[in-house]
């Protein structure tokens, strides 16, 4: 590409972003001229009326070229598409005062709706790789799940990986989630931030910030973090910060992983929520038995039909089933049932909750997944984590989002799966030694290849391809009974029955009352059509308890 092409693609960058990007006629100039110099151009182009539909089909040239000129590297890409994106879009401050005006004309849904297209137009989040994914769902013993091969998310550069090595340990940003990542320009093995967008709310009385995940890994995903970069906690301010949270978001659902290592998430660092629209399996399946207690008149609860341990809490009165989480949760962390391997603290806290709150017809619905990090000599991982076999699939711990059916699968499996096919479709002959290399990519998968072809034998391309899936399938629902605390056998029902009798629940009848129909139906067609915006006539800045300016 010479001079002229690239100073036409400068011209649609700024017609994409008049048209998508909130760009004002009156910045123009100033954003081209900014473009030339950083693409060492010396004559702009003529203006032009064509919109590309595709943002790829405009910053890809212009990286392509930049490489080409030296004016960076290969490993630098997406950091210099996300500055070329930056200087065509608005500063934060624009976007929140946008987000404000929508939210008090047209009401919150509206407003994260046109948050949620915007981050998608300015490719924060990349909707192109997410296209990429690998999606199915199935039916298993105890409802659906969802699993997804994550091919989105960039699998780091050994290049990239060398040269954050070299770089001094740094303390800034503090981690991925602090908020001092809006504008970050990245380095090495963090990616460049220039495009993120946030918006600040009040949870109780701390400033937090929303933002849209850029992998989306279902509807809407979001993220709810505090301002300030402090541990993961579990407590009666988090609970009630949840509530708030779906105060405001009716139309969301917000969940947060347990305080704890194992079966936490990738980030106990920053003390954050995870959200969206996306009714996973786990919202779908009703309960078994119902329960009542005398101290929280007006909430029902109830044992889900899930893999693992849930309490499902369902009410109108939001103290009233806020106290009720607060019970279950601090009698849960000290509860030791040493007759199913349960206990609550050793030298340190075992016992911990994955809450996910939600609203659903004007009513909160609470599941408290029941979760303990325990681990012994048989069990090195976890004794509530997958076991060893199960780890070619999945070894990371279970958090927030897995526990309620929707599977991330990294990416490198997709190519795994890929090389097990062969095996069974005798493309690749069966060889022990060549597999028992550690080297070997496909080691960790040798038991799973020689299962499969002792079982079935050489199969057609299209068998072959559906075992694996199948297996796949199986592991995950074996995943989710492994972080069950209470298993669903009868000794395990037992000993769930003897907990929530210790804790004063009475049997009730009546299930169908804690499980109406909406959410035990099967497949939901629109997740954001599945909850009703109660709140969506608030004025929302008053409501979203705006910061105060500081003087
Ligand atoms: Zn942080």
């Amino acid at each position: 590409m010479n001079n002229y092409d690239i100073a036409d693609k400068i011209e649609l960058l700024i017609s994409y972003a008049k048209m998508y990007l909130m760009l004002q006629d009156t910045d123009e100039w100033y954003v081209r001229n900014r473009l030339m110099e950083t693409l060492k151009i010396s004559q702009p182009s003529y203006p032009t009326q064509d919109v590309a539909k595709l943002i790829d089909d405009i910053l890809h040239p212009l990286s392509l070229y930049a490489i080409s000129e030296g004016i960076i590297d290969e490993a630098q890409i997406d950091q210099f598409e996300t500055k070329l994106i930056d200087f065509v879009m608005p500063a934060p401050s624009v976007i929140i005062e946008c987000f404000d005006r929508k939210c008090l004309n047209e009401g919150m849904r509206q407003a994260t709706t046109w948050f949620y297209d915007f981050c998608c137009k300015c490719n924060y989040i990349k909707t192109e790789d997410i296209k990429k994914n690998i999606v199915w769902s199935f039916t298993g013993s105890n409802g659906d799940i969802v699993v997804t091969v994550n091919l989105s998310k960039p699998e780091k550069d050994n290049r990239e990986v060398a040269a954050a090595r070299a770089l001094p340990q740094l303390q800034y940003p503090k981690c991925m989630l602090c908020t001092s990542n809006v504008g970050f320009m990245g380095r090495p093995c963090y990616p460049s931030k220039y495009n993120l967008r946030t918006i600040p709310i009040f949870l109780g009385d701390e400033l937090w910030h929303f933002q849209f995940s850029p992998y989306s890994y279902y509807e809407q995903h979001c993220i709810a973090l505090s301002d300030e970069h402090k541990p993961m906690t579990l407590n009666s301010a988090s609970f009630e910060k949840m509530l708030e949270f779906v105060s405001l978001f009716p139309h969301y659902f917000i969940g947060s992983n347990a305080p704890l290592p194992i079966v936490g998430g990738s980030i106990l660092t920053h003390e954050h929520f995870q959200g969206g629209g996306k009714v996973h399996p786990m919202f779908k399946r009703p309960v078994y038995k119902q329960y009542k207690h005398t101290d929280f008149a007006g909430v029902k609860f109830g044992l889900l039909d899930w893999y693992n341990s849930v309490i499902r809490l369902k009410s109108k009165n939001k103290e009233a089933l806020l106290a009720a989480v607060n019970y279950i949760h601090e009698k849960w962390c000290a509860y030791s049932d040493e007759s199913v391997g349960i206990l609550s603290k050793t030298t340190e806290q075992h016992n911990t909750i994955t809450p996910i709150i939600r609203m659903e017809r004007g009513e909160i619905f609470a599941e408290l997944i029941l979760r303990n990090n325990r681990t012994d000599s048989d069990h090195p991982f976890g004794i509530y984590h997958p076991t060893e076999d199960l780890h070619n699939i999945k070894k990371e711990g279970i958090g927030v989002i897995e526990v309620m059916g929707t599977f991330i699968l990294p990416g490198r499996l997709a190519s795994e799966f890929h090389g097990i096919a062969n095996y069974l479709n005798g493309k690749k002959p069966f060889n022990e030694k060549e597999l028992s290399n550690p080297e070997n990519p496909l080691f960790k998968h040798r038991f799973m290849i020689a299962e499969l072809l002792i079982r079935n034998g050489i199969v057609t391309e299209d068998k072959a391809s559906t075992l694996v899936t199948a297996y796949i399938n199986k592991v995950c629902e074996q995943i989710l009974e492994c972080t069950a605390v209470f298993k669903k056998d009868a000794k395990g029902k037992n000993a769930f029955d003897i907990f929530m009798n210790t804790l004063g629940f009475l049997p009730s009848d009546g299930s169908s009352e804690v499980a109406p129909a909406d959410t035990c139906k099967t497949e939901s067609p629109a997740p954001q059509t599945e909850v009703k915006p109660v709140a969506d006539a608030t004025p929302a800045p008053k409501k979203r308890g705006r910061p105060p300016k500081i003087k």
